[in-house]
């Protein structure tokens, strides 16, 4: 079996404990409208431009294909430009070739208390390949997925018995709006969240702070009951990134947020204070 992987991290500081390489698997089952992959979100492969030092000579498109009602770049797009600008959006990989990437910096990582961290995308859309990789770096590497907590329970089961530390994204609890900004119900990823609460396995819980979207007074306060309840005293809360639409253009897609994307952010520290919640600023 092989993995899609549209990005390697190789030292990455962010995306758990100690330093960590940072797989980006491809494909994710959401469509959130801040999302700042959008060559991450689909399963298939596709090919992107980069603008720098593009002539805007629009031989690239001209041997494009209409797939999924918009126009893609084709791998021939990658021979007719002239400035070789287009690449291929992913590679895949067997386990055993990711694995062997990845352990050519297991000292190093294992040196600053780090590891792994399967990301996205939604990496456990890919479960299947995330399983075989963890288990050939069982006792070798400390291993992380960052989730959006979306899959059926019996996998979310299987995936919590082989991974080591958990980055969960909570985005909105009211499951209408859930759906209208997400593209799915949450009925899953709350019912995953509290099976990895009770487990007793390590993780952070994440928030992306979307302005009028996830930050609400609403939706915080909503969370902090939910995570409270649980007895969860630590959330990290990430600000929403101006630049989240700027990779856009280079998969020929317009960035179209149904949200004010200039409004001020909301930290909503207060709230958290409240149920005495520790939230971390990212
Ligand atoms: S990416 Fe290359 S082929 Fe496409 S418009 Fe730019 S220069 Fe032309
Ligand atoms: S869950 Fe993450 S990767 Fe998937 S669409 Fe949302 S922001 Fe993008």
């Amino acid at each position: 079996m092989k993995g899609r992987v549209f990005s390697i991290e190789e030292f990455s500081t962010f995306d758990g404990p100690g330093i960590r390489m940072s797989i980006f698997l491809k494909g994710c089952p959401l469509s959130c409208s801040w999302c700042h992959n959008p060559e991450g979100q689909r399963f298939e492969e596709e090919y992107m431009r980069s603008p720098n030092g593009c002539l805007n000579c629009g031989a690239c498109e001209k041997v494009g294909e209409i797939k999924n009602g918009r126009l893609q770049l084709t791998e021939k797009s990658i021979s007719v430009c002239p400035r070789s600008l287009v690449r291929k959006c992913s590679d895949d990989y067997t386990a055993e070739e990711l694995v062997e990437k990845i352990m050519k910096n297991g000292a190093i990582l294992n040196a600053t208390g780090g590891g792994v961290t399967f990301s996205g995308g939604e990496p456990l859309a890919q479960y299947k390949f995330v399983l075989e990789c963890f288990e050939l770096l069982e006792g070798k590497l400390n291993r992380a997925v960052q989730t959006c907590g979306f899959c059926s329970e019996e996998v979310f089961a299987k995936v919590l018995e082989k991974t080591d530390y958990f980055l969960y994204d909570l985005k909105v609890l009211d499951e209408e709006k859930h759906k209208r900004y997400c593209g799915v119900s949450n009925e899953l990823i709350k019912k995953n969240y509290e099976t990895l609460v009770k487990s007793g396995k390590p993780f952070v819980t994440r928030i992306p702070l979307i302005p009028g979207v996830t930050d609400t007074d609403e939706n915080l306060e909503a969370i902090a009951k939910f995570i409270s309840e649980l007895g969860v005293k630590y959330v990290e809360v990430l600000p929403y990134n101006k630049l989240a639409g700027s990779k856009y253009a280079t998969v020929l897609r317009d960035y179209t947020p149904d949200f004010d994307d200039k409004k001020e952010i909301n930290l909503g520290k207060e709230i958290f204070d409240r149920y005495q919640v520790v939230s971390k600023k990212m």
